[in-house]
């Protein structure tokens, strides 16, 4: 799909933008997270004090009929990092209340996103859940409430590319 802005061609194939773990793991070493971390890619928990879960952020493209999701991992309170835990298989957790996290990742090209409050919504035992941000003048929460464009979306892509 030819993009309107720029007038090259990026509707296809654009590549994920997504974090591998939270910012807060990179930080130690290597020999304490070894000790100290359990982790995978979905879950991660520091020194049982911090506790984080991946998820998908998703920025309508009104272009594309569907929307560019950057994966990205948030923080929980220890006792609703323990709820998602008890509804982990549950086929009915999309039913449970959204949690109050914050954003564990900054997104390089952006204005400072590691904090941002957002609510957690469960999808199911084999989706991602995806996370809104808390209405706020920060540029991607104002893309995330209007949407963005497609040459936009692909900027996203290229972040890490
Ligand atoms: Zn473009």
């Amino acid at each position: 799909m030819m993009c309107s802005q720029c007038g090259n061609d990026h509707g296809d194939e654009l590549g994920e933008l997504a974090f591998r773990r939270p910012d807060a793991l990179f930080a130690l070493a290597a020999a304490e997270r070894q000790s100290k971390v359990r982790e995978s890619n979905d879950w991660c928990v520091i020194a049982g004090e911090r506790f984080f879960l991946r998820a998908l952020l998703p920025l309508a493209v009104a272009q594309l009929n569907d929307s560019y999701c950057i994966g990205i991992w948030v923080e929980l309170q220890p006792t609703d990092f323990e709820r998602v835990c008890e509804l982990w298989r549950d086929e009915r957790q999309a039913a449970e209340p959204p949690f109050t996290v914050r954003l564990a990742n900054s997104i390089p090209t952006l204005a400072e996103t590691l904090g941002l409050e957002g609510l957690l919504q469960l999808s199911g035992p084999t989706s991602r859940p995806s996370v809104t941000l808390a209405a706020s003048s920060h540029p991607l929460a104002v893309e995330q409430a209007k949407g963005i464009s497609l040459h936009r979306a692909h900027e996203y892509s290229q972040v890490f590319a």
